[in-house]
């Protein structure tokens, strides 16, 4: 069983190397990443993280000495997984919107490659025909989730290539005797249903015919991890009997067994991240008791980019009675991290910390208002391991260029 970070160990880290900092607990990405194998067994499945949720290099390290794979969203995030020691076989790049020399920068580099859109697939029919195999990511048209900033599959939705236009792929592929070799379909991030990924898994029922040399079914990322108390996450068991079951479908009417592929962003990385604040203010209006934070969003944007809900805790004061604050940060914007949240009393100088922070959390950081961006804490094998330092003055104009 795994034992979370306690406050103790919270404490001394923020003492040792300041607030605001991300703290991520390696055991329980691994544990995350073995529930994912343990309810896949004897499935053909194969898992690439999703490595825009947290792309620290020493992150990215555990992530593949745990045997995980990775999916990149950017050709920058690809040569950052081969840094981190990532084999071309075992990167995905899952491309959105890009231009064409990405594309072909990924071929050089040798690794799988799923393309979103007809005319990305057409410069890449004229210049590679045969010679490299391919993915093609779909729009499906499924409204999953519920979040319109978040969902990705929805018919207006800028990813993929719709489904309905799979006769101009077909005659892509034909032009260019293209070599399909997986089907992908993201449908977005906090999906708790596994009715979606059926659903998918149905559309990739119906196209698999039209394309011989199919290889991987990739069903993509978006498993939902409990943000609440109490909330549920998405039943990763019940997923994989499904998954099963539909595998077997194919391979009984078809006679050829797929893989299927996931990218698991948020499901290995948000709950093993805490990010550590301290007050820097107590304000009181008539109807409100602040509670300002020597952060802001741009540190934890979140709660203000998508409404969404972040556990917190005072871990200075955990015997104290609640009351009631709105956590506010320092930036001149309204950062607003919670509204009414019942808090253990907060003091001034108490650490207040944000849980299930590992995924989107660091990663969509800013230096908004010249602030610092945090620095980053990787704690293992029962200790702490500085893995990025806070910004420093100089990092504020390191790019700059200044004319007299
Ligand atoms: C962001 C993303 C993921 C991961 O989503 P999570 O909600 O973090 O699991 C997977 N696949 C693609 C293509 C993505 O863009």
């Amino acid at each position: 069983m795994l034992i979370p970070l306690d406050n103790n160990i919270l404490q001394e880290i923020a003492q040792t190397y300041g607030t605001p900092v991300y703290v991520y607990h390696a055991e329980k990405i691994a544990d995350q990443f073995k529930k994912l194998t343990t309810a896949f067994t004897g499935v053909n499945a194969r898992f690439f993280y999703a490595c825009k949720a947290l792309t620290n290099i020493s992150i990215l390290k555990y992530i593949r000495s745990l045997g995980c794979n990775i999916d990149c969203s950017s050709i920058n995030e690809v040569h950052i997984a081969l840094k981190a020691g990532f084999a071309p076989a075992n990167i995905l790049y899952t491309s959105n919107g890009i231009a064409f020399e990405e594309i072909q920068t990924a071929v050089e580099l040798g690794v799988n490659i799923n393309i979103d859109s007809l005319s990305n697939l057409e410069k890449f029919g004229k210049t590679y025909g045969h010679l490299y195999p391919v993915g093609i990511r779909l729009l499906p048209n499924i409204m999953a989730g519920g979040n319109l900033k978040i969902s990705t599959g929805h018919e207006n939705s800028k990813f993929g290539i719709p489904v309905y236009q799979l006769n101009q792929i077909l005659a892509l592929v034909e032009r260019y005797k293209l070599r399909i070799v997986g089907l992908h379909i993201h449908t977005g991030s906090e999906i708790k249903d596994v009715e979606v990924f059926i659903k998918v898994a149905d559309i990739f029922f119906e196209l698999a015919p039209h394309f011989p040399e199919l290889e991987f079914l990739d069903m993509g990322g978006g498993f939902k991890v409990p943000y609440k108390e109490n909330e549920q996450g998405t039943d990763i068991y019940l997923l994989a009997q499904e998954v099963s079951a539909v595998l077997n479908k194919f391979d009984a009417t078809y006679g050829k067994k797929f893989q299927v592929w996931f990218e698991p962003g948020k499901f290995l990385v948000s709950e093993a991240g805490s990010f550590i604040t301290q007050v820097n203010v107590l304000k009181t209006n008539t109807n409100l008791n602040f509670a300002g934070i020597n952060s802001g969003f741009n540190h934890l944007i979140r709660p203000m980019f998508y409404d969404s809900y972040h556990r917190i805790t005072n871990i200075s004061n955990t015997e104290a009675p609640t009351k009631e604050y709105a956590v506010v940060g320092n930036i001149c914007e309204t950062d607003t991290f919670a509204w009414n949240r019942p808090l253990n009393e907060v003091r001034e100088g108490d650490l207040l910390v944000f849980h299930n922070a590992g995924a989107y959390g660091f990663e969509m950081g800013s230096n908004y208002n010249s602030r610092f961006l945090p620095a980053q804490v990787l704690h293992k094998n029962g200790q702490a391991h500085l893995i990025r330092k806070r910004d420093e003055l100089a990092d504020l104009w390191r790019n700059q260029i200044e004319l007299d």
